[in-house]
């Protein structure tokens, strides 16, 4: 793909990042390498589950760009903003929603999936805005013209749905208004959680990037361990032992050696998680500095945001005029 052309991706500020996000933020980073990139935070996504659950909303929608730029992300290299901030997406919903057939929304695989998950909860969301969300995600993502999106592979569907809405679009009102985005897989190695179950702030097997060090080395003491192994002559079995997989992340250098003892029954678990704490607090040292310098000048990331969001802005209403144009509206 050509250089300077745009790409975008969000998330919703449902609160903290974790260690596993930085991997997402890690890759966002490549892509300012190559694309004008844009980055917002889905605000409106949040409230298609948590429409009763917004006491947080604000701090969070903060706090999630602290989270982005403490862990790297450069504001002079791309373009961070609110989705909320740009009212363009409300009108594009609402014209798209006049030419989105029913069946379409309805057989996104999530919906049923989702709408099933939530309910054993006993929580309902079969809400117009929650069947909507897909047709919410391809505004977000049309609003800029992309050439693409970066995605895994359990979002391949709602970059097919961008591309089904972008030919019928184009065919009711003949015209060329949007590339039809492609996907730009980005291969993200995915950190299990201290349990080794996915991690995931329910299962509560977290490090967050706001972690103090006091909080990393407790959840690193609670990590499973090789359960066979007793004492520390015991020969252990590394590859069912959640430390290990971290050491694989965070402390590459020493992960063999820390193989072949524990095999050997040569070093005991306290000592693996030390050597685990340290290298983690040592990774999280300059996040946590900036996430600091960021918390004590909060107008430094209204700046940031109020930048972003005129960018943001600027593309959206340009959008805007050659959708009004097309429909005649
Ligand atoms: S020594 Fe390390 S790798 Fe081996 S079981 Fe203990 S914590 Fe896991």
């Amino acid at each position: 793909m050509a250089e300077n052309q745009r790409v975008l991706s969000g998330m919703r500020p449902t609160g903290r990042l974790h260690l596993g996000h930085h991997r997402v933020v890690e890759s966002w980073i490549e892509l300012t390498k190559k694309y004008d990139a844009y980055f917002f935070s889905a605000d409106w996504h949040a409230l298609t589950t948590k429409f009763d659950e917004t006491e947080s909303l604000r701090v969070n929608k903060r706090q999630i760009v602290i989270d982005w730029l403490s862990a790297g992300l450069d504001p002079e290299k791309c373009h961070i903003f609110h989705q909320s901030d740009i009212k363009e997406h409300a009108e594009l919903h609402v014209l798209f929603s006049m030419i989105t057939p029913l069946s379409w929304l309805e057989r996104v695989p999530t919906y049923k999936g989702q709408l099933a998950a939530f309910q054993e909860k006993g929580k309902d969301i079969a809400t117009y805005g929650f069947l909507g969300y897909p047709l919410l995600m391809a505004v977000d993502i049309l609003m800029y013209r992309p050439i693409g999106v970066p995605v895994g592979e359990d979002q391949l569907p709602h970059v097919e749905f961008c591309r089904e809405l972008v030919r019928r679009f184009h065919h009711l009102y003949d015209c060329e208004v949007f590339p039809e985005p492609s996907s730009i897989f980005s291969k993200i190695e995915t950190l299990p959680g201290t349990d080794n179950r996915k991690m995931s702030k329910s299962y509560d097997n977290c490090i967050y990037l706001s972690s103090t060090a006091a909080e990393v080395k407790d959840k690193v003491w609670q990590m499973v361990t090789d359960p066979a192994r007793i004492r520390k002559t015991d020969p252990g079995h590394p590859e069912v032992c959640a430390v290990y997989t971290y050491q694989g992340f965070f402390n590459k250098e020493e992960q063999p050696e820390i193989c072949a003892c524990c095999k050997a029954g040569t070093i005991g678990c306290g000592e693996c998680k030390k050597k685990l704490t340290e290298k983690i607090n040592a990774f999280l040292d300059p996040i946590r500095e900036r996430r600091a310098e960021l918390e004590t000048h909060p107008t430094m990331l209204d700046e940031i945001i109020e930048s972003g969001n005129t960018a943001a802005r600027a593309v959206a209403q340009e959008t805007m005029e050659m959708v009004r144009d097309a429909i005649r509206v």
